[in-house]
């Protein structure tokens, strides 16, 4: 996997708009010729080990472990992730071929993306280097599954008004509350849980810690898998801890830090979202693009039909435009200029996106769309969470809007 570090860019790439599909492997200039390799064996990865069992881990409600233990074989967790820290060490583009390639199988199961660019980073970045030790290379050869958890029943979006509450006992901390809504929870081995730790300070953003919680801990019990309307094979659970004793070493960072640890990371987890949001367009329009050339009606095809050749071009055109905005997102990412305003227009505008595209790709496909059997029912509904999750739209425009009007 050293290939992933090349810097060597090719000369000419086509972007997706003049290439001969949305999902081309060579095209896009901010990758170059390695990444078109890591490229064709993720692709190779999602076709033979995750397209065959999806329909059974979605009735399951997961995936199976075997599969995270197959990927970490295959070096698909924490590409991004330093090799001195037990990472695979390559790039940000790499993290999103990964990103990618899972939309084009329209297979959502796997909470890959949430483990290795979202969890592994809080460790990478504020652990100690026991807790780097200890775990990054564990969850990068998947024997360890990680989870974040914010939310809980009475605090989504208002992130500061956490009550999961961890109190300080000798040098250990007692951990009481409950979390909901968590990726990866009945699965997890290991979740950051976010927590207050200081109930006097004047904001609440000052007196909120993270907390690494390992799965068997006394009085950390996982609640039930939560019945979704999409995402089906991707676990989704209630959190409880009561009275859960942490040692010292399990405070992640300085205490009192947590918040400021968040929103650092949030963009990152924005730019994943909205990445989702347009290879799952780009898998979309394909999809349907195949559809209409194969679907008869009047004694022709419908892609004869003028104003289903415009749907095309009008979502070819936006899809296009929404992937020129996100590669230079990455690219912007890639450099660490990605500011928190520009990642969350991306996360709010291709989400939006990518659920109108869900719509009309599914108009495309008549009565035939509205069946579990095609691929664009299943990408109709799991669209649906994209505007919601990783910060609400509406909370994306509050950050967008108060950087707008701010007169710093
Ligand atoms: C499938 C799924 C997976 C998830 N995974 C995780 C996970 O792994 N870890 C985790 O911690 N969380 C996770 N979440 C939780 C997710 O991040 C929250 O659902 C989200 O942040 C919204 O919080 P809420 O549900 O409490 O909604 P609320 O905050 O109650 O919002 C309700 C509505 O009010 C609006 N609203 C709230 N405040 C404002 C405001 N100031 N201005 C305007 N409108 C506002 C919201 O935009 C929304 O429309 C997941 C959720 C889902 C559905």
């Amino acid at each position: 996997v050293r290939y992933l570090q090349t810097e060597n860019h090719d000369s000419v790439r086509f972007e997706t708009s003049s290439a001969k599909t949305l999902m081309d492997i060579g095209t896009r200039r901010i990758f170059c010729s390695d990444h078109d390799i890591f490229r064709q064996s993720v692709r190779k990865f999602f076709q033979e080990e995750v397209i065959p069992h999806h329909a059974e881990w979605e009735k399951a409600g997961q995936v199976s472990r075997e599969l995270w233990e197959k990927a970490g074989k295959q070096g698909l967790l924490g590409v991004n992730i330093a090799e001195e820290h037990g990472g695979i060490g390559g790039d940000l583009f790499s993290a999103a071929v990964v990103w990618e390639e899972q939309m084009y199988v329209n297979c959502t199961g796997p909470g890959f993306g949430l483990h290795s660019d979202i969890v592994m980073p809080y460790i990478a970045n504020y652990g100690s280097n026991e807790q780097i030790k200890r775990f990054i290379p564990e969850m990068t050869v998947g024997k360890c599954i990680g989870a974040i958890a914010m939310t809980e029943p009475g605090a989504g979006s208002d992130l500061q008004g956490v009550r999961t509450y961890a109190k300080k006992d000798g040098s250990d901390w007692i951990l009481n509350g409950s979390k909901v809504f968590i990726t990866n929870g009945c699965m997890s081995d290991l979740v950051i849980v976010v927590a207050v730790t200081n109930r006097e300070t004047q904001s609440p953003a000052h007196g909120i810690s993270l907390f690494l919680v390992e799965n068997g801990m006394k009085g950390f019990i996982k609640g039930r898998k939560l019945e979704k309307i999409g995402l089906k094979a991707q676990d989704t659970a209630e959190l409880f801890f009561e009275d859960v004793r942490l040692p010292a070493s399990a405070l992640l960072g300085q205490e009192n830090k947590g918040f400021f640890y968040l929103m650092a990371e949030l963009p990152q987890e924005r730019l994943m979202i909205a990445d989702f949001a347009v290879a799952s367009c780009e898998f979309m329009f394909e999809e349907t693009r195949n559809y209409v050339k194969q679907r008869k009606a009047f004694g022709k095809t419908i892609s004869h039909f003028q104003t289903v050749q415009h749907k095309l071009a009008e979502l070819k055109t936006q899809i296009c435009i929404a992937r020129a905005f996100l590669d230079s997102c990455l690219q912007l990412h890639a450099e660490k200029r990605l500011d928190s305003s520009t990642a969350s227009m991306g996360k709010y505008w291709t989400s939006e996106l990518q659920n109108s595209v869900a719509t009309q790709c599914l108009q495309l496909h008549g009565g035939w769309g509205y069946m579990w059997e095609y691929p664009i029912a299943k990408s109709f509904v799991d669209s649906r969470v994209q505007p919601i999750y990783g910060g609400t739209n509406e909370i994306m425009k509050e950050l967008i809007a108060r950087e707008i009007v701010s007169d710093k």
